[in-house]
């Protein structure tokens, strides 16, 4: 690539990912409202994960890089495609509800990604929260459970209480202050009962990544979890505030302890005390003793994956077949494909060497030194070593 097209290149992602930031800023200020005036649902969730994460994500606002504005978008670009499939089938949902009330004095506010309603065979609700991941996990992380459990029980518990609104795509309001069963006459002419416990209530949480998705739940309405929440949203405001007091400074703000996955993408890691303690660690002991035990199986399906590869090759070689072979839910095939090709450093230096004589240009060309130009070295890359310590 010329150094023009390079500079071309670099100019076009900037305005791609100005463009994403624009865009992302005036969704959440249209949808989510000025978001340091509240403690948001969000917030109790990672304040769950790590609370020294998630007061410094309150406190120091980060210009996202391409990959970050991309990695955010996904997640509007998954919560529309939801929202269209669920429309398409005519279904009574509510696009990001919102909920506000008061615990002590800190302003707690939910925005339920979907809610769903209907009134036969009986009356129920259904909660969704979209993640969007790049892998989907066995089980819901710990910040997303509290948050879908905890929506659920505000919804139930707040039910007739003037604390709903709804606001259409652009963010203008269509009802606010309403009661749950007044938002559903307003909006479908729907009538529920007065009494949350007439309904049967569900959150689940949907996560999707670019392939597949996966959903958990259900999640019933349950005080406990409710006031886990309050008690949260109260920590996040103190501490919170009292950082902001301090200029920003977190150093009494607890951190997650042992391995933590939030902490590979964290954007304040970087002066985290959780990496700066002492030579003896054994917080990571069990995700050393994890990785031990995946890297067994790994090898353990590896070799089992090669033994069924060996016999299915096997049997195609033995069949008539020269295309697909059809098992049902299945199909196979042997396919050919080129042997890799590889570059003879010495041979190739020989060759140089013996055309720059005949050329007689041997004395003012090195040819080592003329292939080590030609092999710039790449960026470094990081590997974990570990060992297993005898004991
Ligand atoms: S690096 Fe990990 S422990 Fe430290 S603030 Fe980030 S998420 Fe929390």
């Amino acid at each position: 690539m010329t150094h023009s097209s390079v500079v071309r290149t670099q100019a076009l992602l900037e305005v791609i990912r100005q463009g994403l930031l624009v865009s992302s800023r005036t969704q959440s200020r249209n949808m989510l409202g000025n978001r340091s005036a509240y403690v948001g649902m969000s917030d109790v969730g990672k304040y769950m994960e790590c609370p020294r994460a998630c007061i410094a994500s309150r406190l120091f606002a980060r210009e996202d890089s391409l990959s970050r504005a991309l990695t955010l978008q996904r997640g509007h670009w998954f919560e529309e495609g939801v929202g269209d499939a669920l429309e398409a089938l005519g279904l009574h949902v509510i696009p990001q509800l919102e909920l506000s009330l008061m615990t002590g004095n800190v302003p707690l506010r939910a925005h339920l990604d979907f809610t769903l309603v209907w009134r036969t065979p009986r009356q129920a609700i259904r909660i969704l929260e979209v993640k969007s991941m790049e892998h989907l996990p066995a089980h819901p992380y710990a910040g997303h459970h509290l948050q879908i459990a905890g929506q659920t029980s505000l919804l139930a518990s707040c039910w007739n209480e003037p604390v709903f609104s709804m606001k259409d795509a652009t963010g203008k309001p269509l009802s606010a202050q309403c009661s749950f069963p007044e938002i559903c006459r307003r909006h479908f002419g729907m009538e529920l009962s007065e009494c949350s416990s007439d309904v049967n209530i569900e959150g689940w949480l949907l996560c999707l990544s670019m392939k597949d998705a996966r959903a958990f739940g259900p999640f019933f309405p349950d005080r406990e979890t409710e006031a886990q929440v309050f008690t949260c949203a109260r920590q996040i405001w103190n501490s919170w505030k009292e950082s902001q007091k301090e200029n920003g400074l977190l150093a009494s703000i607890p951190h997650a302890s042992g391995f933590h996955l939030l902490c590979n993408t964290c954007e304040f890691s970087h002066d985290c005390p959780k990496f700066r303690e002492e030579a003896f660690q054994p917080q990571w002991e069990p995700a050393l003793a994890k990785l031990d035990r995946l890297r067994e199986q790994r090898k353990e399906l590896d070799s089992q994956i090669r033994e069924i590869e060996n016999a299915l090759k096997q049997a195609y070689s033995q069949s008539a077949s020269q295309g697909w072979i059809e098992t049902g839910g299945h199909r196979f095939r042997l396919s050919i494909s080129a042997g890799r090709r590889s570059l003879n450093r010495v041979m190739l230096a020989d060759r140089l060497t013996e055309a720059f004589q005949a050329a007689g240009l041997c004395k003012s060309i090195d040819v080592d030194a003329l292939l080590g130009e030609c092999e710039p070295e790449g960026e470094p890359i990081q590997r974990l070593l570990t060992k297993t310590i005898k004991q």
